[in-house]
Formats: structure tokens, sequence, C-alpha cells
């Protein structure tokens, strides 16, 4: 197999790395976790991604999931072109905000009201402020492993031993934020519990994503949810599922309806924008009548709402409500998942994989993974040579071994089958 030429990839990383931190603008697409240098992208089209010296990848990052029916989809770029000639940004309400809400709202049922944002980040951010300003309450519950966005009062860690007050897990972000912060592991309801009693009456939520994509893909444990929603309605908790990954994802009504939970407030984004930047947060009426300009909670946005990004999540949404097109992509990450298990037996590698949807994750590791811990204890090294070996063969995974992967409609079985043969002979190079 002969190494990629990425002359083209390294001149550009070397003028970025003067420019940008790390060269990037989003910390995991430096590489480092896997080593080597970050692609730079001329342009996507389907399945496959072109870095600028020409080479041809199947793509399975997708833009860490928003690109659910491949890149540049005849339908959405149309409608873009489109819109692009009415204008670009009004600073003022359009028929698209009001489509894309409706939409949102008739997968979400439990979203009643819809604010659109304009990233995950500003979502969970905004979500968790309605959830304080309606409840009276400061704290805030979150779980190992699971990313909320860069909030300062998400990026919290546990402090020393279960149920304790977090600590900043960056500097900049203030102490007193995060010592209202709770960070407990997740699919351990005892725990989970255990914080209920001690601090459940001052708690204003909890954050959860009910799949954590970003450790991985690690599944809830039956009854995980269901207790979470129990306990945190008899402490009178608002229950703020995070679905910017799993929404649209795990299912078109997300993780809530696949496991057949109700939470009080959803976070979007991904998939909602279609390429573009989008967030969305919504709920209980009571709890969004808070929002100004119903209510005092303050929250705005000069450019949300955008025409472009909800004329490229309308057409997106389009496209997914067709009954047809989850059977697609259901039947799409089986044979994947089929294919990437059989390749890592025949190798006699030991290798644990994990599904939700159209999102999945292979571990290293012969034992199960269903939390942080679990996910950190997997060989990560051997995960760098894997993703190095596959890149070489011309599949694009994501650059760390605690992302998810996912798959979009416009995967064929003939990618599969590439993705299967190369996973086999890298498997087989890494034993
Ligand atoms: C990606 C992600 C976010 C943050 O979204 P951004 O658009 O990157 O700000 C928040 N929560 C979850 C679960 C995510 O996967």
């Amino acid at each position: 197999m002969s190494k990629l030429n990425l002359k083209k990839s390294k001149e550009l990383f070397r003028k970025a790395k003067r420019l940008m931190p790390g060269g990037v603008n989003s910390p995991v697409r430096a590489f480092r976790a896997v080593g080597g240098i970050p692609l730079f992208i001329q342009s996507a089209k389907g399945s496959k991604i072109y870095d600028v010296d020409g080479n041809e990848y199947i793509d399975y990052v997708l833009s860490w999931g928003p690109m659910i029916l491949g890149h540049s989809h005849p339908a959405v770029i149309r409608a873009l072109r489109k819109a692009c000639e009415r204008g670009t940004s009004y600073g003022a309400p359009t028929p698209l905000e009001v489509e894309l809400a409706g939409m949102i709202r008739k997968a979400y049922p439990s979203m009643q009201v819809v604010r659109m944002v304009n990233s995950g980040t500003e979502a969970t951010m905004s979500a968790i402020r309605a959830a304080r300003g309606f409840t009276g309450r400061d704290r805030v519950m979150k779980f190992e492993g699971c990313y909320h966005g860069h909030a300062d009062g998400l990026l919290v860690k546990a402090g020393s031993g279960a149920a304790t007050f977090g600590v900043p897990d960056s500097p900049g972000v203030p102490r007193g934020y995060a010592r209202n912060t709770i960070t407990l592991p997740f699919n351990d309801l005892k725990a989970f519990r255990d914080a209920c009693e001690k601090f459940g009456d001052n708690t204003a939520c909890v954050i959860i994503e009910p799949v954590v994509g970003n450790s991985g893909c690690i599944l809830p444990r039956p009854g995980f949810l269901e207790g979470i929603r129990k306990l945190t309605s008899e402490h009178g908790i608002v229950l703020i599922f995070d679905e910017v990954m799993t929404g649209f994802r795990v299912s078109y009504g997300g993780a809530q309806k696949a496991f057949g939970i109700k939470p009080d407030m959803t976070c979007l984004g991904k998939v909602i924008g279609g390429g573009l930047p989008v967030g969305a947060y919504g709920g209980r009426k009571e709890i969004m009548r808070m929002i100004a300009p119903d209510g005092p909670v303050y929250q705005a946005g000069t450019l949300s709402g955008n025409p472009l990004a909800m004329t490229a999540g309308i057409e997106t949404l389009k496209i997914l409500s067709r009954r047809e097109t989850y059977r697609k992509l259901t039947a799409k990450s089986a044979a994947l998942e089929d294919a990437l298990k059989d390749a890592a037996g025949r190798a006699g590698v030991k290798t644990k994989f994990y599904r939700a949807g159209t999102m999945f994750c292979t571990y290293f590791t012969d034992k199960e993974v269903c939390n942080f811990t679990d996910a950190a204890n997997t060989d990560t090294e051997t995960f760098a040579k894997f993703f190095r070996k596959m890149l070489e063969r011309g599949i694009n995974l994501a650059p760390s071994a605690f992302e998810a992967g996912f798959m979009s409609l416009a995967h064929t079985q003939a990618d599969i089958n590439r993705t299967a043969r190369a996973a086999y002979q890298s498997f087989k190079e890494i034993k």
C-alpha cells in the first residue's frame, strides 16, 4: 500500500499553524490523537470527500454528523442556490423559520416551542439558562463522557468521588461556575439517585446525551434513562436531552422516540442545519415561555434563523421524513456493522462495536463499554494505528478513538464492501 501524497495539505498546515491555534478552528481536526497531519479538504460529494492533493476517501465523519444525506445533496444545493439569490440574511422573521420549527416539533412533539440558534453549544447553553430561570435554581447535573459544547459551566469534570462539586476542565473556566455543575458516571442509576437525594431540591436541570456519541457510542442500559426521567420529575428538575448528535440519527424522532422517554427540553444541532450552522432548543411550553420576549430569560442572535441555514435544514428534513429513508439508512448502517464485525473477527482482533441508528463506534477492547471510564480504558494506540491504515486505504474515520462514526444515505454497498476489505487488511496489519 503506497503512502498518501499529502504535499499540499502539509504546506497548508504549515501556514495554518502560524495563523490559527494548532492550525485549526476546532481542536480534534488537528489529528493530535492519531498522529500525522490533517487533510485539507477541497470538495465533497455523496459518500466521498477529496483533499487538496486529489486523494479520495469514503467519508464516515460527515462533518461530525450533519451530512446524513451525503455531501452536496442535489436537492439541498439546488434550494440553497435559489435561497442565495433572495439574500443571505435579513435579521427579521421569515417563513422558513416557521417551516423548520414546525418540522422539528412534528418530529419531536416534546418540543412544544422551539428557538433557533447557530450551534449546538448555543442550544445547550440557552436551554440551561431557561431551566435555571424556570426553576430559580442554579445547579446542573451532567454525565462523564458526554459533551454539550464548550460553554463555561459545561467544561467541568467530576471532583474527587462521585456526586461532588465539579472542577473546571479547562483554564479560563471560573471555579464558581464549575461549582454549580455536578458530573456523574453514565449508566449508574444509583449514583444519580444518591446525587438527587443530596442535591436534587436545588438542581435546575440534568443534561444528558441519551446515547453518548462524544465518547464513541455508548448505549444507555435498560432502565437508566427511565430512572432519570422518574427521579427528575420527583425532584422538579428539568430533564434536558442533548440530542445535538442523536437527533435524526438514532431515529427520525431521535433517542427520545427510540427509547420512549419524554424529556422536558431538547437540544438539536448538526443534522437540522443540513451542513450549515444551526442549533435549536425547545421543550415544554411553560419553560419556553420564560424566553425573551415572552419572558425574562434573555437569549438572542444576529444570525439566528438564517435563511440559508433554514433552507438547508428544511430540504434535509424533507428527504429524511420520507418513510423509506430510515429503512435505507438503517439497512446500510446494519450492513456496515456486520462487515466491520466480520472483518475484525476474521483478522482475529478483539473489538467491541456499538451502533445506535446511523451512529457507531469500534472500540479496541474485549470488555463491554458502558461509561467513560470503560471507553478511556480501551486501546487508543491501536485505534490510532488502525485509523492511519484506514486513511491510507482511502477510508476517512474520525481521528480519535472517542468519536462516533456516521452513515449517510449516499453510502453504497460498494462503499461498504471497500470499507470492509480495508478494515480486514488494516486489522491484520495492526495485530
Ligand atoms: C456537537 C455537539 C454539541 C456542540 O455543537 P456545536 O455545534 O459544535 O457547538 C453539543 N452537544 C452534543 C451532544 C454534540 O454532539
